[in-house]
């Protein structure tokens, strides 16, 4: 199959179609009406096989999670994202595997209804960057930088699910089948947190949405804002998984360090709690610390303890122990 064959057979056709592209995918460029009253927010990731995705990973998942880290940075904006371009780079042209890479994507861009307005097609080791436009109104992007002294820090979701499925998939913990694959399909296929970020604007002082992991992300918060923070481990949202299979130590270093979750960590001033509780269900989100002018973060349990975590954010090569959770009865 030449380049061009692949290009019309998988990535021309079946993806959403917008009024706002012009010209799509065939030309040298693509051609997009912006709205008058809109800015642009614009950003691009790169997932490199065996790095950002374990060798082995199915393709349909590399395809949803290409789109699904972007649609992220979008949501941590408070962005609507609109269209998006693929650079793909592969070792061979498998008609198997294109296929189910395109089926992937095209699932999470119906969903969020993002077009793919065009790209570029070279053979080389795997590797996957989209690169992602979306709308939002002047004024009320969320940054990294506007958290103050005492708003309170809070995060979607729960935390440490990715980092626990890919500790499953490197043979380092043993899941039950079912909770195996929870943890796996947060690893592969994170849900990016759109509507919860565009429901935060005008209401959230600073945004981010985590990929390396709780405290190396919540530090970017904290340097571009010029302010320090404390969080209370036990509120620390954890899924089941975590719960049932980890010690609590464990659990938390995972919460804290593991990367791939892609939940959104936000601040939000006293001011603006009530407008939060109305903008977002209870359950979307959890208050896990407050804004401080002492520089840098504490994380301290129910006695005030200091909890250093183990790893601060991932970091290649380098490993998290994993401690599996003391038999007791089950309770809950
Ligand atoms: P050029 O030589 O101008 O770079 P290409 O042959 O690379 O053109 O691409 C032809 C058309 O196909 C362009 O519109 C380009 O945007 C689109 N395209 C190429 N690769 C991809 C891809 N992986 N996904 C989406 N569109 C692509
Ligand atoms: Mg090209």
């Amino acid at each position: 199959m030449s380049e061009f064959d692949l290009i019309t057979r998988y990535f021309s056709q079946k993806f959403p179609k917008r009024d706002d592209v012009i010209l799509g995918i065939g030309d040298d460029a693509a051609l997009c009406t912006i709205p008058s009253d809109m800015q642009l927010a614009i950003a691009i990731d790169t997932l490199v096989e065996g790095i950002h995705f374990p060798n082995m990973t199915r393709p349909e998942d590399i395809g949803y999670k290409a789109l699904a880290v972007n649609l992220s940075d979008m949501a941590a904006m408070g962005a609507n994202p609109a269209w998006m371009t693929l650079v793909l780079t592969c070792p061979e042209t498998n008609d198997v595997w294109l296929s189910k890479f395109s089926q992937g994507l095209r699932e999470l861009a119906e969903i969020h209804n993002v077009s793919l307005i065009g790209g570029d097609t070279t053979a080389g080791p795997l590797t996957i960057t989209v690169q992602i436009t979306g709308f939002i109104p002047p004024n009320t992007a969320l940054t990294r930088s506007g958290a103050q002294v005492g708003d309170g820090i809070f995060v979607t979701g729960t935390l440490g699910d990715a980092g626990l499925g890919l500790a499953a998939l490197q043979k380092k913990v043993v899941l039950p089948h079912p909770v195996q694959q929870f943890v796996e399909s947060r690893l592969h296929r994170p849900t990016p947190r759109l509507h919860e970020g565009q429901a935060l604007r005008g209401i959230g002082s600073s945004a981010i949405d985590i990929s390396d992991g709780l405290v190396a992300d919540l530090e970017h918060i904290l340097t571009a804002s010029g302010v320090g923070a404390s969080l209370q481990l036990e509120r620390l949202p954890l899924s089941r998984a975590l719960r049932d299979y980890l010690s609590l130590e464990s659990a938390w270093n995972f919460a804290l360090g593991s990367g791939d979750d892609y939940e959104l960590c936000f601040t939000v001033p006293p001011s603006q709690e009530d407008a939060l509780k109305n903008a977002l269900s209870a359950d979307a989100y959890t208050r896990i610390g407050t804004i401080e002018s002492h520089h840098g973060l504490r994380c301290r349990d129910h006695n005030g303890r200091i909890f250093i975590p183990k790893q601060q954010g991932y970091q290649h090569f380098v490993k998290l122990k994993v401690s599996p959770r003391k038999p007791r009865s089950r309770s809950r």
